[in-house]
């Protein structure tokens, strides 16, 4: 399935509004689908703790007859996911702590998360804000963002708005243009900063409306979610590249999750097809963080540390993302990679290679 950017408006409206109709709109949808008995005797009570939604383009890059498919294991409700473990926790990163308003959170002096909507166009099992999105479960109202606008406003240390949610880009055209327009009227921001799933779960949302409605006097940055090369199709391809004629900076993040993308080849395949193909840069791979009833999907930081090493001698510098743990209590995102530093003997360090072997580097400087 390809988007036709010639298309007039309505019909490219349709064309996302159907995707949506025809896929899981809520837990009763899931009836029609092959599930294990298992999944089935879960999926009501999952629903309970995190909403189902799956559009059809993603619905439809599931292979029913492996039970492990790693795009049915991101959206269909698991009866693991019931299981919490001991140091999980509702808030993973600390979102709430750093909120001087609603719909805020400003940890970093120079730029902010506005949360403009609590819904999303799909819901994945593994969303470490799963309990704000069951909680707060709003959507957009313009006078929801007064207060967050207003702090913003005056507060010109702030350079960088980062849109996020719940998913931004599940809004009406007409809402982002309004966000970007207020936005745009505070004269220290600088950038405009997306965090979405829509280009990976429902590439037909990417109309021309919608790009046009982000389009201004703010430099725009797309940050995409795909964690598994088979999200890579034909139409997330066509999302993209109208993203970026239109001069958005595009960049991915992906959460690292067991059974579905902690193979280095998968990983591998991931990231170069995410530069190659779709011209979005890796920017960031996520260690799994502690949400509730996740511990099934959670790798060790080693096994992490393992893989982004190879991944570090398979790829070349721009497909690499940097792997990072959000901290909790607030302890932002921090670099996990394993150093290549093995000792210091004053402006001698010992440092390992690439090809593994450690090299004495002196420093020289006047
Ligand atoms: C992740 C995050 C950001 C963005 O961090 P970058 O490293 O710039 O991508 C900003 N604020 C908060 C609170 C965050 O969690
Ligand atoms: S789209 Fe993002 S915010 Fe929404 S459920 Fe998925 S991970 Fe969570």
């Amino acid at each position: 399935m390809t988007i036709d950017f010639k298309q007039p408006a309505a019909a490219a409206d349709a064309a996302w509004q159907g995707d949506i109709r025809a896929g899981v709109r809520h837990v009763r949808d899931l009836a029609a689908l092959p599930l294990s008995p298992a999944e089935r005797a879960a999926a009501q009570e999952a629903a309970a703790g995190h909403k189902v939604r799956v559009p059809k383009p993603y619905l439809e890059l599931i292979d029913w007859n492996d039970p492990d498919d790693p795009i049915r294991a991101q959206v269909v409700p698991s009866p693991a996911e019931l299981v919490a473990a001991d140091g999980e926790l509702d808030d993973p990163i600390g979102d709430h702590e750093f909120s001087p308003a609603p719909r805020l959170t400003h940890r970093h002096a120079d730029r902010v998360l506005l949360f403009p909507t609590y819904q999303c166009a799909v819901y994945c099992r593994f969303c470490f804000r799963k309990e704000s999105l069951t909680s707060i479960g709003r959507g957009y109202t313009r006078e929801a963002l007064e207060p967050a606008l207003a702090y913003i406003a005056g507060h010109p240390e702030i350079r960088e708005v980062i849109l996020t949610g719940g998913d931004p880009l599940s809004l009406p055209d007409k809402a982002l243009a309004e966000i970007r327009a207020r936005l745009e009227a505070i004269p220290h921001l600088r950038l405009l900063r997306i965090h979405t799933r829509v280009p990976v779960a429902l590439p037909s949302r990417v109309t021309p409306g919608l790009v046009e409605a982000l389009q201004g006097r703010l430099m725009v940055t797309v940050v995409t979610h795909f964690n598994h090369a088979r999200e890579i199709t034909q139409a997330t391809e066509a999302a993209c590249r109208a993203m970026r004629q239109a001069g958005f900076v595009l960049l991915n993040q992906s959460v690292l999750l067991k059974g579905v993308n902690d193979r280095v080849d998968v990983l591998e395949e991931l990231c170069r097809e995410l530069m190659y193909r779709l011209g979005v840069k890796p920017y960031y791979l996520h260690h799994g963080d502690l949400a509730r009833g996740m511990a099934h999907r959670r790798t060790t930081i080693a096994e992490g540390q393992a893989l982004v090493a190879e991944l570090r001698r398979r790829l070349s510098g721009i497909c690499n993302p940097t792997y990072v743990i959000d901290l909790p209590d607030g302890g932002g995102k921090v670099p996990l990679a394993a150093s290549h530093i093995e000792g210091r003997n004053g402006d001698a360090w010992l440092i390992r290679g690439q090809d593994g072997k450690a090299r004495v580097y002196r420093e020289v400087v006047s």
